[in-house]
């Protein structure tokens, strides 16, 4: 299967190869073939793809320090090793997950086959953004191998370096009948999404979400949503600030803040704040060296849009700049900021940060905290940092949040046993592990029937005699 006829559309640099439409119609008859099917093509597609990335490791990681000044051990952990574990994951799993799953039964259906079949969808889309943009592709593209489907997969255009490995390398590693990748932006995905797919599996924004969902209700397709917002960190009672504010710090500063399950703000009382101020200082002097323009571990803005938009929203913010603030245009460079006095209605609470920009805004009681946070939608993820247990689960439990986790943040997404996805505005649907699996598979409900029984059936035939009712 592996590297046989170039099977890819680079439409963004006029390298047309083969259009949409005749990729679609291959993938469709790779499917129909039932090909995709048996475990043992799903294995040896998901080792490919391992192969893909351990073969590949120095130029994977050259393409990411291109697209976002990653620093290696950034990468490693977020792209390379989440990709890894996911593929170890699914590849030791697999067998157990194809399993029927037999349900319990009535004394009318005592003597049949009653199960849960998990079946695959047919081709899918996947569509993935710039910030983690191998991981991005690959996790999805994992569960969508696993599950059995065909795929069409379409990098963001603007990770550039990663969007055009990932162009060169899935067809040389996969197989090219049941695999696709799609390079372009707005105008090429707008027309991918014209055609008939049985998912669409999108990362990305809310604003662009509403055009994706747009587009499937032609053709009924169902979706999974991996979006954003505002991921709120809780901070109360007795606590290790200094702990604290080193999570908190890594959390946020990872990935220069482009991360969807970021810290976005801090709510805290105004004595935590206090506190918390000089722990995040001596943090991030830790972290990045008091130069953090200096620092190799400090990576870049996605591009010069994001920069401007990063720096404006500074600007147009009535909050008071307590560490940091500094930034550089020509280098796409944010030092890690922190603002204090920042109000509900600033310019930094209105949308989503994504950049190294931290406020922290002031409150009084743990239910104004909770309150706070059930006014805005439900964001993707919720810290909240407390030594205290009622706190943590008051939260917990007066809250909804894609995901949880208490004193600390990010790390809950590397679980595979964990479903990652938002709820409401922050996503639909979710994946890793055995989610991934599931979210790409079809859930058919059988019921085996043979001749048995059939005076138990009598009661149920007409002529109707409502004695037999509730039988
Ligand atoms: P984006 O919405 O601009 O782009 C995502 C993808 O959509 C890209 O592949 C892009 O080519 C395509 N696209 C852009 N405009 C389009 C249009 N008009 N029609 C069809 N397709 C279009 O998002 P982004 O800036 O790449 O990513 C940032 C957002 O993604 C943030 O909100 C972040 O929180 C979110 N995100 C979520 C997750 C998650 O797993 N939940 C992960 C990463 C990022």
């Amino acid at each position: 299967e592996r590297g046989s006829s170039h099977l890819l559309l680079y439409r963004t640099r006029g390298v047309e190869m083969e259009g949409q439409s005749e990729v679609i119609d291959r993938l469709r008859r790779s499917f129909r073939s039932g090909v995709t099917v048996p475990e043992s093509f799903r294995l040896a597609q998901l080792e490919a793809l391992f192969s893909l990335i351990k073969e590949n490791e120095t130029q994977i990681l050259q393409a990411l320090h291109q697209d976002l000044a990653k620093p290696k051990f950034e990468a490693v952990l977020s792209e390379i090793d989440m990709v890894t574990n996911e593929l170890c994951f699914a590849i030791n799993s697999l067998r157990t997950w194809m399993q029927p799953e037999y349900v319990g039964k009535n004394l009318a259906t005592k003597l049949d086959d009653c199960f849960v079949r998990r079946e695959p969808l047919g081709v899918v889309l996947i569509i993935g953004a710039w910030n983690y943009p191998l991981q991005l592709i690959l996790l999805p593209l994992a569960g969508a191998i696993a599950a059995g489907n065909c795929a069409v997969v379409k990098p963001s255009e603007i990770s550039q370096a990663t969007e055009k490995l990932l162009a060169e390398l899935i067809p040389k590693y996969l197989s090219q009948e049941c695999f696709a990748v799609v390079c372009g932006g707005a105008e090429e995905t707008k027309t991918l999404l014209e055609h008939r797919f049985d998912h669409i599996f999108y990362t990305g924004s809310q604003a662009v979400a509403r055009s994706i969902l747009q587009a499937a209700a032609v053709h009924l397709t169902p979706v999974t949503l991996e979006l954003g917002g505002k991921c709120p960190c809780l901070i109360y009672g007795r606590l290790d600030i200094k702990a604290a504010a080193r999570r908190l710090a890594w959390a946020k500063f990872f990935n220069v803040g482009q991360s969807c399950v970021a810290p976005d703000y801090v709510l805290c009382t105004p004595q935590t704040r206090d506190a918390l101020i000089p722990a995040i200082r001596e943090a991030l002097e830790n972290f990045y060296t008091p130069q953090p323009r200096q620092c190799p571990d400090m990576g870049r803005i996605v591009t010069d849009k994001h920069w401007t938009r990063l720096t404006e929203m500074l600007k147009r913010s009535a909050g008071t700049v307590a560490i940091g603030g500094e930034s550089n245009k020509e280098e796409k460079y944010i030092e890690p900021t922190v603002l204090v006095d920042v109000k509900e209605t600033d310019a930094l609470m209105e949308e989503e940060i994504f950049g190294p920009i931290l406020p922290i805004l002031t409150i009084q009681t743990l239910e104004e905290g909770i309150d706070f946070i059930n006014r805005r939608e439900k964001p993707l993820a919720l810290y909240v940092f407390s030594d205290e247990p009622q706190v943590v689960t008051k939260v917990l439990e007066n809250t909804s949040s894609g995901g949880f986790c208490s004193n600390d943040g990010i790390v809950h997404m590397t679980l595979p046993g964990l479903p990652f996805g938002g709820v409401g505005a922050s996503g639909t649907g979710s994946y890793h592990g055995r989610w991934g699996f599931e979210t790409f598979s079809h859930r058919r409900a059988c019921m085996l029937r043979g001749w048995g029984l059939e005076r138990v059936n009598v009661l149920r035939y007409p002529p109707y005699q409502e004695s037999n009712l509730g039988w």
